[in-house]
């Protein structure tokens, strides 16, 4: 009898892993996904910052640009796509504020990855950014203030020093920026969120759904509401001027993500620095 089949081992420390007969069957136990996830989440970031983290903006702007020429119906796909790569956007850069800021606890990774925006999340965003002082939040972020980074970053050289402030001031503004709208807009990007993974179905008449109807320059998206038992409507109107200050949001966010990304990743790497020279400092004393 084989027993490695009836026994399934984890792939990393080799204790075996209990599931359930019909599941699928598990590469590492749950420990060994922590450490795998946490001994890549400095790659993982550097890697995001490369691409990933414009890959919304990209988006968006190509709609954008696409908006001037096409026609009508189309004008209304191209405008509802820009709205939610505003979501999802937003949604990149609250997930990753959060997954950082409990960088620590759990891989950054996985909290990046499983993160979720809905109402408390976006709200507790808006309201955490508006209302606490500069160095608190970025002390959570593990960041010093501008002002002390020569201090915090000894390796780094001048100009270094000089572009990463001028990034960490940049950071704050953006995310003052993001929140100024308000809870209203927290709101409605949690109600957003809230629909359909794959995105909600667009529709040019709400009239047929409960006699609401839409104006000509308007495109809606229905998803359901399981939890009330109703149907939501997100209307929005095709309005080249309101979709460039969507436009302008979404670079806001976007930028920030980077800023926040290039001074994290800064500070683990002045740490990786600083831990190897004091270990080899350690050795020499030794000797
Ligand atoms: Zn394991």
């Amino acid at each position: 009898m084989n027993g490695n089949s009836l026994e399934p081992t984890c792939r990393d420390c080799g204790q075996p892993i209990s599931f359930h007969a019909g599941e699928t069957r598990p590469a590492r136990c749950e420990q060994c996904f922590d450490g795998f996830l946490r001994a890549r989440d400095v790659e993982f970031l550097s890697s995001y910052a490369e691409l990933g983290v414009t890959s919304r903006r990209t988006i968006a702007e190509t709609c954008f640009r696409a908006l001037a020429m096409d026609n009508p119906p189309h004008r209304k796909v191209l405008a509802m796509n820009i709205m939610e790569q505003y979501v999802h956007t937003a949604s990149d850069l609250i997930g990753l504020y959060a997954a950082l800021k409990q960088r620590g606890r759990q891989p950054v990774m996985r909290a990046f990855l499983e993160f979720k925006l809905d109402h408390p999340t976006a709200l507790g965003f808006f309201r955490e950014v508006a209302n606490t002082p500069a160095h608190e939040m970025l002390a959570s972020l593990g960041l010093p203030v501008p002002e002390a980074l020569a201090e915090r970053c000894p390796s780094l050289s001048k100009s270094d020093v000089r572009d990463l402030k001028r990034a960490m001031n940049q950071l704050l503004y953006d995310l003052a920026y993001t929140v100024n709208p308000g809870e209203s807009a927290a709101l409605a990007l949690a109600q957003m969120a809230g629909e359909s993974r794959i995105g909600p179905a667009l529709a040019n008449q709400s009239m047929w759904l409960d006699s609401v109807g839409l104006r000509k320059d308007q495109v809606a998206s229905f998803s359901l509401d399981q939890r009330r038992r109703t149907v939501n409507v997100t209307a929005i109107s095709v309005d080249e001027k309101k979709l460039e200050n969507v436009i302008s949001s979404i670079n806001a966010m976007t930028r920030a993500a980077e800023n926040m990304i290039y001074a994290v990743l800064t500070m683990y790497q002045e740490d990786e620095r600083s831990g190897q020279s004091s270990r080899r400092t350690g050795r020499a004393a030794k000797r």
